[in-house]
């Protein structure tokens, strides 16, 4: 028997229009490096979203399906961006501008973008490829930036205002199948070439109810977010429609990421929420450790991209009074995974192994733990697997490429569907997923596994150590072992045996490394994570000897 219910399709058009008219008071704020940000309201957002769908339909002849990138810091007219394309029915593909030169082209090409909205501080950047954007018919060219850059390119040019100016601000949304394509990502590409995930309407309306609610973000129309995760990091976790759909103000810091802008704009503009990586929020507390600033406004923080180092929790906890919460998730999962809000009832003590677990599960993503053997492991906070998830903003495959099939390899997609994540932990009885390593990260010492996080996690609670990073290298009596990097903090000289000595009785004596190299910077990934892959490459090539 079937329901009673409207079978209304879940579209982003409904979040555009609920947020403008009933949310239209709300903000977006962006920061502008001159002490004058600029503020936008959520009614004029929607309305330039609109515009904007007319003049991509209209002057740049854009139709249903087509892909639009956008090369773009965290700005209102990204938002617009992000409001007005899937909307009318186009698929929003946002490009990672940290990605090298070859990676960027091999995307854009891919996913075939017939237009890409460009800051104009990001033109020196983008000129150089265009020769090599084949199907890239229209850039729109977004606030300052050297526009001779792109004198006797391919593309047609245009301005972004010039586009907008004096077109309706109201569009006749189509109503799209929910299932249809309205944003794409790319995964950074940490190993191989990048792979494409197609968000559906349906899979960013469900995800957006979830960010907003207690056991995600917890976010509402009281709440002012500073999404410093960029918007091409898979859409900055779901906030930019979470944040309309419920009225949530965004504080954008555009291309203003270091962290004394960062600390400026938390004093100047209060944000109540705020999400990036765990790199930054290491930078950000060396900033206020040594320029305090008021970042009481702080409410939540929500960290994640990579494991978040307990003694950075612990330090903006006691230090700064900020909490931080510590969220999983991948492009492949919307990327909305686990969330690490303790259960009611429990005592400090108690809370605190919560919030340092990856967290646990919505309603809406299924999981299970496969173990070597192939068999599903119990959830009881001691037998590791490779964890496997399924849900309704789950990826199923990855793009193919425009006219292509999608793709479903074996290694990342389970013979019944779930998407294999490449993470390997363990689950407690009551669904708090702790990751122990990436499977490719994992130190595969004399038949026992070493987890890499546990022991930089150990080493960044050392006073001296400011970053570290262990990887597993060759090793003739016991297949592989870990070397251990460490950032030092200026000044402090490198002490091996007082950090060997450090990690004894924190973890199994078998486990604590003898190889050990100092870095003046962990090498990062595109998305601000560790690059274990350079420094696997530098020991091999004799770099860290
Ligand atoms: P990439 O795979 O290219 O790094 P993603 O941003 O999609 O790009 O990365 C997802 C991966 O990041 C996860 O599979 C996991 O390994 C890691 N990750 C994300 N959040 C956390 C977290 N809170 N703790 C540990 N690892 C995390």
């Amino acid at each position: 028997m079937l329901s009673t219910m409207q079978d209304t399709p879940l579209l982003t058009s409904r979040i555009l229009e609920h947020g403008r008219i009933v949310h239209g008071a709300a903000t977006v704020t962006t920061w502008t490096g001159d002490g004058d940000p600029h503020v936008r309201t959520y009614r004029e957002a929607g309305d330039r979203a609109a515009q904007l769908a007319h003049a991509l339909r209209d002057v740049l002849r854009i139709e249903r399906g087509d892909r639009v990138a956008t090369l773009m810091w965290n700005n209102a007219e990204h938002l617009e961006a992000y409001l007005a394309v899937p909307a009318m029915g186009a698929v929003l593909h946002t490009l990672n501008l940290r990605l090298p030169a070859g990676q960027l082209t091999f995307i854009v090409n891919h996913a075939a973008d017939r237009v890409i909205l460009v800051n104009g501080s990001l033109l020196p950047l983008l000129a150089p490829l265009l020769p090599h954007l084949e199907p890239v018919e229209h850039l729109v060219v977004v606030g300052p930036g050297d526009r001779s850059l792109l004198d006797g390119c391919r593309p047609a040019v245009h301005e972004y205002e010039e586009l907008l100016a004096g077109r309706p601000t109201a569009y006749p949304w189509p109503e799209l199948d929910e299932r249809e394509a309205a944003a794409m990502c790319y995964t950074s590409g940490t190993t191989g070439d990048p792979k494409g995930v197609v968000y559906s309407h349906r899979s960013v309306y469900l995800h957006s109810l979830q960010v907003t609610t207690k056991e995600s973000m917890g976010l509402d129309a009281h709440d002012r977010t500073l999404p410093v995760v960029p918007m091409f990091h898979v859409n900055a976790w779901g906030l930019p429609h979470a944040a309309f759909m419920a009225g949530v103000s965004m504080i954008m810091p555009d291309r203003f990421l270091q962290p004394a802008p960062l600390a400026e704009m938390i004093e100047t503009l209060r944000p109540t929420h705020a999400a990036a990586v765990p790199t930054i929020w290491q930078a950000l507390l060396a900033e206020l450790t040594a320029r305090p600033r008021d970042v009481s406004s702080l409410r939540q923080v929500t960290i994640g991209g990579s494991a978040c180092p307990p003694a950075l929790m612990k330090a903006f906890d006691e230090q700064l009074g900020v909490r931080l919460c510590h969220a999983w998730g991948m492009t492949e999962t919307s990327p909305l995974g686990t969330v690490a809000q303790p259960p009611a009832g429990v005592n400090e003590e108690e809370e605190w192994a919560y919030r340092l677990t990856q967290g646990r599960f919505p309603a809406s993503v299924e999981a299970r733990l496969i173990g070597p053997d192939g068999s599903v492991m119990p959830w009881d906070g001691t037998s590791a697997g490779e964890l496997e998830v399924r849900g309704p903003w789950i990826t199923g495959a990855y793009f193919g490429g425009a006219g292509a099939e999608p793709e479903r390899p074996e290694d990342k997609f389970s013979p019944d569907g779930w998407l294999r994540t490449g993470d390997v932990g363990v689950i407690s009885p009551d669904g708090y997923l702790t990751l122990t390593d990436r499977a490719k990260d994992v130190i595969k010492s004399g038949g026992e596994w070493i987890s890499s996080v546990d022991l930089e996690n150990h080493l960044m609670a050392h006073p001296d150590v400011t970053e570290a990073a262990v990887v597993a290298v060759p090793d003739d009596r016991w297949g592989e072992r870990p070397l251990a990097t460490v950032v030092l903090r200026s000044g402090a000289a490198p002490d091996y045996p007082a950090l060997r000595d450090f990690l004894e009785g924190r973890v199994a004596h078998w486990q604590v490394p003898e190889r050990w190299a100092v870095l003046e910077s962990v090498p990062k990934t595109s998305v601000g994570k560790f690059d274990k892959k350079v420094i696997r490459k530098s020991y091999a090539d004799g770099e860290l000897d």
